[in-house]
């Protein structure tokens, strides 16, 4: 039996690339000097596609592989995939829920302690001498104990950060579009939540119904103690706004996973001293990559022995 094609835009972790070169026969677009001329020439043979997100999955794409049945995309997000074009086309998209839950939250706490508690400012400041120097770091004016959070996306990533949270000895509250059967506070309206928390974590998808959610107005509203911690997808936060908010200290920090233009940080984020920076490492360890991108193997080999994705997020 021949193996199904696989194409490869461009180059994925290892698991992914040994695993596909291993069951199909895989294409990879990246290592082609003439990628349009090889698409041209293999287009009609690929059956799947194998994404990381580095590269957009749109109707140009798929217009140019007219027998594609599946695109198996590394992570659980799948912002860069046009899945409407996809399922337009009767193409099954899959992700890789599940496996990251507990490092993409163990990332978000770090984050929200870091944010909180200065920690990242703090370390700085040993490191440039000045504990020594001039005796011991300010003491930070917020702590973490009895918190008020709210979460945008109480998802499976936003009920393990809530699990956490708990035993933070926060609140938790929540805004989705709809309630779920969890111990939590739901607020119908995110302006509503903002108004009654003092901190913002913000863990939903990126998507056209997502975008600049958090905007200038939610902001004001979380309040001259609020702290706002984006672990989702930049592009749910107005960052313009926001770097505005932490200027006037209209909120009092930030911290952020994740940005509107990766890798691009705007310079003013970058200078501003109540704002923690982490580049989009929620899921960057290496078992939990590796889970991950077993899971996009998984995905291909299912619907090419059965018939079936094991993840899929349409049809
Ligand atoms: P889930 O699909 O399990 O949860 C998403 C939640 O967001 C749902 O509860 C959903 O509830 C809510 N939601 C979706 N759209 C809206 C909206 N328009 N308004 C309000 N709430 C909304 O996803 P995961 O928890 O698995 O992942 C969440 C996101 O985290 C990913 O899509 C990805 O962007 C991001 N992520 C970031 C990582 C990083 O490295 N920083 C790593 C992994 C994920 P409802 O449908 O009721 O609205």
């Amino acid at each position: 039996m021949t193996r199904p094609t696989v194409l490869m835009p461009a180059r994925m972790h290892d698991v992914v690339v040994d695993g596909c070169a291993e069951r199909f026969e895989l294409v990879r677009l990246w290592e082609a000097t003439d990628p349009d001329a090889l698409l041209a020439e293999r287009g009609a043979d690929v059956r799947g596609l194998a994404t990381g997100g580095h590269h957009p999955v749109d109707a140009a794409l798929l217009d140019k592989l007219p027998n594609l049945q599946i695109v198996a995309n590394f992570g659980v997000g799948y912002d860069s995939v046009d899945v409407d074009a996809a399922t337009e086309r009767g193409v099954v998209v899959t992700n890789t829920p599940g496996v990251l839950d507990d490092e993409v939250a163990d990332t978000a706490l770090a984050l929200l302690l870091m944010t909180v508690r200065e920690l990242g400012q703090a370390e700085r400041y040993l490191r440039a001498g000045r504990w020594a120097a001039e005796g011991h770091y300010p003491l930070t004016d917020l702590t973490m104990t009895g918190r008020k959070l709210g979460i945008l996306g109480l998802g499976r990533i936003g009920e393990a950060i809530a699990k956490r949270a708990e035993t933070f000895r926060m609140t938790v509250g929540y805004h989705n579009r709809s309630e779920k059967d969890v111990p939590y506070r739901y607020y119908p309206s995110l302006l509503e939540m903002a108004r009654d928390v003092d901190t913002l974590l913000v863990v939903v998808p990126g998507s056209a119904a997502t975008r600049h959610l958090v905007d200038a107005e939610v902001l004001e509203a979380l309040g001259p103690d609020g702290v706002l911690v984006n672990i989702g997808r930049g592009t749910v936060v107005d960052e313009a706004a926001l770097i505005g908010a932490l200027k006037t200290r209209t909120i009092r920090a930030a911290g952020l996973d994740v940005y509107e233009d990766e890798p691009n940080v705007p310079r003013e984020l970058i200078d501003l001293d109540n704002a923690v920076l982490l580049p989009h490492v929620g899921s960057a360890s290496k078992p939990t990559r590796r889970a991950m991108g077993r899971l996009v193997v998984d995905n291909l080999t299912s619907w090419f022995t059965d018939g079936r994705a094991l993840t899929p997020v349409n049809g």
